[in-house]
């Protein structure tokens, strides 16, 4: 590749890495199964971390008992262990550091055995053990590079350490990746020279080169920090040009609401909302009767009265003439929304439908013929809403129950079923500020902040298969108070709908025959016909049922205040935040609310989600909690959240970061909506790139 003087991400982008020297078929192969296609994805392969090499010890100091990491050469290496199926179970590497040797034994990962030939050199961490001699017991054994630290691309105190794979070693790959730094030239800014003047950020250019090659440790954060503001900065300034160009272009429609569904509605309900609620509600009125289309995110905990602000919205878009939709995750929490909004409104001139998936085909047609004539007024369903064949006669407010689970895909298409209708989002489960921000940093927030009056603290206790009978026992008890109980079953996947039915009528059986023979017991699961819930239900409520056996139904919805204690079977299949939703169900009485949480878990994982809610009542300290164990990994991406993966910021670790590129964001594109000026050219094609190419449109005038 000829030496440019300068280049940008972008041009970098188109650039394949076959063209660089020394990148023949095989290793373009390596490459690309590491993500690596163009030149571009080759210098931002960052370092996953970087070892800090003061904090190495010597071979010759080590002690038996203790964790400590070595620099190493290898000086050869040879299988150990009973070979399984001809193969030996591990291999040891004899690792000599001047000072002294050790073998360092690694079970499992063979390929490694082949790239530590001798003379290769390795960072190594484990635990001194003495089995036959002194060995140390490997958890992590990385390939550095060769040289011992004098110039060339490979010196310094901090070893870059790459996500690497078989085909390719780390050395060969910061050779390469040094290579091509050399080569491209000055990589051009895509931020704006004042931006990083008054953030105190060092240029691209120099940040790229210093996290591969770092100088000291504080050059190193910085770099980081800025590769991290970067990243999150791009996004931001995506999501405020959408939001600019929205408020541009798009006319929704101005509903003008006279009250007369809203207010018997309010006056209906057996309470009167709370201040949070007054105040959001407020928030979507404004927005509804303003003709800019509205896009509004409502949080609020489990409990906190969402859904019955959402239902005085879509009265607000029914008295002005259109329609609502409501969209919920899943086929159960769609009935759930389903049969309490008819239940709500039964008595105000309103048509509410159903729309789900495994609905009836006659009840279906009945259902769509009256949305698009407009006899219905508001469609409550699943995905079944956004299929092809659902039309609206106007559908002008939609609202989507989110729960994380919709892509901001689907999010669109049920919003193309009407003309710009307003759209309010729901996420039942508070998402930590960071998440939201970044995947619904183009909405206005709306937060209740405020639970119904009378809501306590749910006792929640941990208690192992073993001692299953115990929590019946505390059971018992609350029922001889007059309490009720709810019993949940372990939950099955989606698709194992009949094994669900059977696992629960299991349950209700040794629940009515053998632990509580003298009470009534009822069954509520997602197979039942509407109407068979219909009754399991009233009569819970009434008193008449006090044991309910239920799947994950009453996740929502459900809503019996002398219900005072609830027994989760199996809980550690629950994620943490439909454990959450669950103990939720008992925390709207007047009594000492209680929670069993009958579990053995199997994973360290599950064992901290159950721990979690031990300890937590609040929502959004679960929400965090739950992001630090499962991982950023999972959040973007495979879940098609619309938005670009995180190479380099942390969600959790980087929030400041990310609320001060927010506000820069925000500030530059209200000075320039379409990054028209010459300044930001280079920003606007970085968001063109890290958004796909058809974002064109959002800089038009
Ligand atoms: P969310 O959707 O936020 O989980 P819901 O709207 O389902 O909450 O409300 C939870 C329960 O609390 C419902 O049974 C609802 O009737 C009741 N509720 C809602 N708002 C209030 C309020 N202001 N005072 C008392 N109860 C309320
Ligand atoms: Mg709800």
């Amino acid at each position: 590749m000829e030496a440019a003087a300068r280049s940008t991400l972008p041009e970098l982008r188109r650039r394949p890495v076959g063209e660089l020297p020394g990148v023949g078929p095989r290793i373009e192969r390596a490459l690309r199964e590491l993500g690596i296609s163009s030149v571009a994805d080759l210098i931002t392969h960052y370092p996953s971390r970087h070892e800090d090499l003061s904090n190495v010890r010597r071979i010759s100091e080590l002690r038996v008992g203790e964790r400590a990491t070595v620099l190493a050469r290898v000086t050869g290496t040879r299988p150990v262990g009973r070979p399984v199926r001809g193969r030996p179970p591990g291999f040891s590497a004899q690792l000599y550091d001047g000072t002294g040797y050790i073998p360092a034994v690694v079970w499992g990962r063979h390929w490694l055995q082949g790239q530590l030939v001798p003379g290769t050199r390795v960072v190594v961490s484990g635990e001194v053990q003495r089995r036959y001699g002194i060995q140390l017991a490997a958890r992590s054994i990385e390939l550095v590079d060769g040289e011992d630290g004098q110039g060339g691309p490979h010196a310094g105190r901090f070893v870059p350490v790459y996500p690497s794979n078989r085909h390719i070693q780390p050395r060969r790959l910061r050779t390469l990746i040094h290579r091509a730094l050399a080569g491209v030239g000055r990589i051009l800014d895509p931020l704006p020279a004042d931006l990083l003047a008054r953030r105190d950020l060092p240029a691209l250019h120099d940040a790229i080169h210093e996290v591969h090659f770092p100088h000291d440790r504080r050059s190193l954060a910085a770099a980081l920090r800025r590769l991290v503001f970067q990243e999150l900065f791009v996004i931001q300034a995506a999501l405020a040009a959408r939001k600019a160009h929205a408020a541009r272009h798009e006319r929704g429609r101005s509903h003008a609401g006279d009250g007369s569904l809203l207010n018997p509605y309010l006056q209906g309900l057996p309470f009167g909302f709370t201040g949070a609620q007054q105040r959001v509600l407020g928030e979507i009125l404004a927005d509804m009767r303003s003709e800019r289309p509205m896009r509004r995110l409502l949080q609020g905990d489990v409990g906190s009265g969402k859904t019955a602000v959402a239902v005085a919205a879509l009265l607000t878009a029914v008295e002005a003439g259109g329609q609502g939709a409501l969209m919920a995750p899943t086929e159960v929490l769609a009935e759930q929304h389903y049969l309490s909004i008819s239940g709500a409104l039964r008595k105000l001139p309103v048509r509410v439908v159903l729309l789900t998936g495994s609905q009836g085909a006659a009840r279906r047609r009945e259902a769509l013929k009256a949305l698009r004539s407009g006899e219905a007024h508001i469609a409550v369903g699943t995905h079944a809403l956004i299929q092809k064949g659902v039309g609206f006669r106007d559908l002008s407010l939609v609202v989507v129950d989110e729960q994380h689970r919709f892509g901001v895909g689907q999010r669109t298409t049920i919003r193309e079923k009407g003309r710009t209708p307003d759209t309010l989002i729901m996420t039942a489960t508070p998402i930590p500020r960071t998440l939201s921000l970044t995947l619904y940093g183009d909405l206005e927030v709306s937060v209740i902040d405020e639970l119904p009056p009378g809501r306590k603290p749910v006792e929640t206790r941990l208690v192992p298969l073993g001692r299953r009978h115990e929590a019946y026992g505390e059971v018992r008890r609350e029922l001889e108070r007059g309490r009720q109980a709810y019993v949940i079953c372990p939950l099955v996947e989606e698709s194992e709908a009949l094994e669900e039915v059977r696992a629960a009528e299991e349950l209700y059986e040794e629940l009515r025959r053998d632990i509580f023979p003298e009470r009534r017991v009822g069954l509520l699961h997602g197979r039942m016909r509407a109407q068979e819930k219909r009754e399991v239900m009233s009569a819970f409520r009434a008193g008449r049922v006090e044991v309910l056996v239920a799947t994950v139904v009453v996740e929502v919805g459900v809503d019996v205040p002398n219900a005072s204690v609830i027994v989760i079977e199996g809980a550690e299949r629950f994620g943490l935040s439909q454990l959450h939703q669950l103990r939720g169900r008992v925390c709207r009485g007047t009594h000492p609310p209680r929670c069993f949480l009958v579990a053995d878990p199997a994973t360290e994982e599950a064992g901290r989600r159950l721990e979690a809610l031990v300890e937590h009542q609040d929502g959004f300290r679960l929400s965090e909690v739950d992001l630090a164990i499962r991982g950023e990994g999972t959040l973007f991406g495979s879940r098609q959240s619309g938005m670009p993966d995180l190479k380099v910021a942390k969600l959790l670790r980087d929030v400041e970061v990310l609320v001060e590129a927010r506000r820069e964001a925000f500030d530059l594109v209200a000075r320039d909506p379409a990054l028209r000026s010459p300044l930001h050219r280079p920003l606007r094609r970085e968001i063109q790139e890290v958004l796909g190419r058809d974002v064109e449109w959002l800089f038009r005038e």
